[in-house]
């Protein structure tokens, strides 16, 4: 088996796995609760915001544990939206987003009487940091832009729209760092961000946690109406073991940044050079400001279930754009955004990479791409 989709998941790595399971069964108690127990996991929380900070370069009050990005990304777009709509109700985003930001805009805009501005990328998937300069208002609040695309891998110019950004007081600014964080290079404060999200089964942790990076001097309206726990940003009890799971998961994914990065560079690279080659193909990720951790193409005139399911049958698993759109017939809206060509937008396919890729492996993944896309060809 040759699993490339680590771009939708990743295994849980097992020192992961063992701190989730000691400190779930030692530390069980509610960590809310006044009793030594409840001490000790609160403690271990605690622990957990601090070694999370200090990677991110952030303070340990602007996190907050979520069960992942999707309700992260659901908390900082609608809670600030929300909190600051007497300031005014234009907002801006992208059509490159991923559904949990992109949805919580269309309702924003359908049932609470936002208008939204969706910016469109260039022939890249890039979003030119003067369009966001253009498209803001007297009356806009937010501005929310994912770094890394999940699907095509093209990575935004933030640091440049965060210094036009920064010039509107009242403008907070989301960031959506899910397929950023433990694998490119980001800091958050530099950037003039308001509120940045990501997801720790991204990075060989466990499904069900992620993180809202929240500046301290903003306020969100709580999603959840409930108890003060996380201040209550995010009210609910929370699970200790995933705190320190995720904790431990970001601290492993920072320490071997680097060498991951490159190594997977180098994998990218390989299997770039050799699909480039192959007719009818064409590469959506683009060549400059890309992330190596993803490889999107389109195999003409070929259906991307039909061709994920031959591929699937040999042992290698890829997936077309994000996994969280299975059921939907395949039209992505990133390439749609990007490009006008029909046989192009319907038949995306995704690699994503990680360091658990042997590199004896790429001849077998090229060359199993081939032979499947001759074969559904007739060839
Ligand atoms: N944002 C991006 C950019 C993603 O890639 C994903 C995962 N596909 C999410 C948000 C949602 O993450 P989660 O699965 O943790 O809800």
């Amino acid at each position: 088996m040759i699993y490339l989709d680590y771009a939708a998941s990743t295994p849980p790595n097992n020192q992961v796995m063992d701190s989730f399971i000691k400190v779930s069964n030692e530390f069980f108690a509610n960590n809310g609760a006044v009793h030594k127990l409840g001490s000790e996991a609160h403690n271990l929380y605690i622990k957990s915001k601090e070694q999370i900070a200090r990677f991110l370069r952030v303070e340990i009050n602007e996190l907050f544990f979520t069960s992942g990005a999707t309700e992260a990304n659901n908390m900082a777009v609608k809670g600030y939206a929300l909190k600051y709509q007497t300031r005014g109700k234009h907002l801006i985003t992208t059509k490159l987003e991923h559904p949990s930001v992109y949805e919580a805009f269309k309702q924003l805009e359908e049932f609470f009487g936002f208008e939204v501005t969706y910016l469109s990328g260039d022939e890249n998937g890039i979003i030119n940091p003067e369009d966001v300069r253009d498209a803001i208002r007297k009356d806009t609040i937010l501005v929310s832009i994912l770094h890394v695309n999940n699907e095509i891998g093209a990575i935004n110019d933030i640091e440049t729209i965060g210094e036009i950004i920064k010039t509107h007081r009242k403008i907070g600014f989301h960031v959506d760092l899910t397929q950023t964080i433990g694998k490119i290079d980001f800091d958050i404060k530099r950037m003039n961000i308001t509120l940045a999200t990501f997801s720790a089964h991204k990075i060989f942790g466990l499904k069900g946690s992620g993180m809202l990076y929240k500046k301290d001097s903003v306020e969100l309206l709580p999603l959840l109406s409930g108890g003060k726990q996380q201040s209550g940003v995010r009210a609910g009890t929370f699970s200790t073991g995933h705190c320190v799971a995720t904790a431990k998961a970001v601290r492993m994914a920072y320490q071997n940044r680097i060498q991951h990065y490159e190594y997977v560079q180098n994998i990218h690279n390989q299997i770039r050079q050799r699909l480039e080659e192959v007719d009818n193909l064409v590469i959506n990720t683009p060549k400059e400001n890309y992330s190596p951790f993803i490889l999107n193409f389109s195999v003409i005139n070929i259906k991307p279930e039909t061709f994920l399911r031959a591929m699937s049958d040999d042992g290698i698993y890829l997936s077309t754009k994000s996994a969280c759109s299975k059921t939907r017939t395949v039209r992505s809206r990133v390439i749609e955004s990007i490009t006008d060509d029909e046989a192009v937008i319907t038949t995306p396919i995704r690699l994503s990479f990680s360091h658990y890729i042997k590199m004896h492996e790429i001849d077998e993944i090229v060359t199993k791409i081939i032979q499947n896309i001759n074969m559904l060809r007739g060839k």
